[in-house]
C-alpha cells in the first residue's frame, strides 16, 4: 500500500520520516510519534478471529478497521470514510494490543521494551531510575488515560509527555505489569539501594528457594527489611507527625517480619 494514499489523513499525527514508512499499517502506526508505548501485535494473532471475540461490537466500521490494520483495505475507499476507518483502526489496534500483551509472546515483546526503558523511568529519587511499565486503571476504554507503574515503589505516575498522557489506559489494561512480573519474576527489582544490588539479589534468590511465601523470586521478608523510604527531618530530627507514623509502621513491619521469618523457617 502506498504512502501517497495514507499521507493526507495521517499528516497531523505522523512525524516519521519517509524512511520510517514501511509497507504495513502496523509498522507505520508503531513508528508514529506518540505511539512508543505500543508493541507490535503479530499478524497471526490478529488474523485468528478467536482472539478478537467481542471487539466487533465495540468498534465502528469494525471489518474495514480490521482490513486496514492487516493491509487488506480496498484502496479505492473514499477519503472521508477512510478518515473514520483510520480512527477506528487505531482504537481497534489498542483493544487488540491490551489482549496481546498478556499473552506469552506479547509479554516477551513488552519485556524487551521495559529493558530499554521505553516507558520512561520512575521519578522517585529512591527508585534510582527504575524503568516503568504502562498500566490502565480500568479495562474499559474512554475512562482513564494510561499511567506508569513502578515495580520498585509500587506506585503510579503520569507520563511526562502529553502525547503519552492522552493514550487510553484500556490499550494496556489493569493486569499487564503484574502478569509480566508473574511470568518473569526475576525482573522484579530489588527494593534495596543500587549499591550492593547484586549481593542482595543473590540472597533474595537463595531465600526464595526455601520460601514459597514471597512474590516471584523476592522473599517478602527480604523486600520488607530492605525497602528504602525517605524520612523527613528538621535539623536532623525526624518531624513529629510523620516520625510517629513511621515508628508505628516500623513496629508493625518488624512484627510482621518476625512472623514471616517464623513461617519461612517452617515453625
Ligand atoms: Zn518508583
Amino acid at each position: 500500500m502506498s504512502s501517497l494514499i495514507r499521507r493526507p489523513i495521517v499528516e497531523d499525527i505522523s512525524t516519521g520520516s519517509d524512511s520510517d514508512y514501511s509497507n504495513s499499517w502496523i509498522s507505520w502506526f508503531l513508528s508514529s510519534k506518540g505511539n512508543e508505548y505500543f508493541c507490535e501485535v503479530e499478524e497471526d494473532y490478529i488474523l485468528d478471529r478467536f482472539n478478537l471475540t467481542g471487539l466487533n461490537t465495540e468498534v465502528q466500521s469494525y471489518s474495514q478497521a480490521l482490513d486496514l490494520i492487516t493491509d487488506q483495505l480496498d484502496e479505492d475507499i473514499e477519503d472521508e470514510l477512510r478518515g473514520s476507518v483510520e480512527i477506528s483502526a487505531r482504537f481497534l489496534y489498542g483493544l487488540i494490543h491490551a489482549r496481546w500483551i498478556i499473552t506469552s509472546r506479547g509479554l516477551a515483546k513488552m519485556l524487551e521494551k521495559y529493558k530499554k526503558a521505553d516507558f520512561g523511568r520512575c521519578p522517585r529519587v529512591l527508585c534510582y531510575s527504575q524503568p516503568l511499565l504502562p498500566i490502565g486503571l480500568t479495562d474499559t476504554p474512554y475512562e482513564k488515560a494510561v499511567k506508569l507503574y513502578c515495580p520498585r515503589c509500587e506506585d503510579l505516575y503520569s507520563p511526562k509527555s502529553s502525547r503519552h498522557g492522552s493514550i487510553d489506559g484500556a490499550y494496556f489494561g489493569s493486569t499487564f505489569p503484574h502478569m509480566l512480573f508473574m511470568v518473569y519474576p526475576n525482573m522484579i527489582p530489588s527494593k534495596s539501594t543500587s549499591d550492593g544490588k547484586d549481593d542482595h539479589h543473590h540472597r533474595d534468590r537463595e531465600r526464595s528457594d526455601k520460601a514459597p511465601l514471597g512474590v516471584g523470586s523476592v522473599s517478602t521478608v527480604a523486600a520488607a527489611t530492605k525497602a528504602e523510604r525517605y524520612r523527613p527531618k528538621i535539623f536532623g530530627f525526624h518531624i513529629h507527625e510523620v516520625a510517629k507514623l513511621q515508628r508505628w509502621q516500623d513496629a508493625v513491619r518488624d512484627r510482621q517480619i518476625s512472623q514471616l521469618e517464623g513461617l519461612e523457617r517452617g515453625d
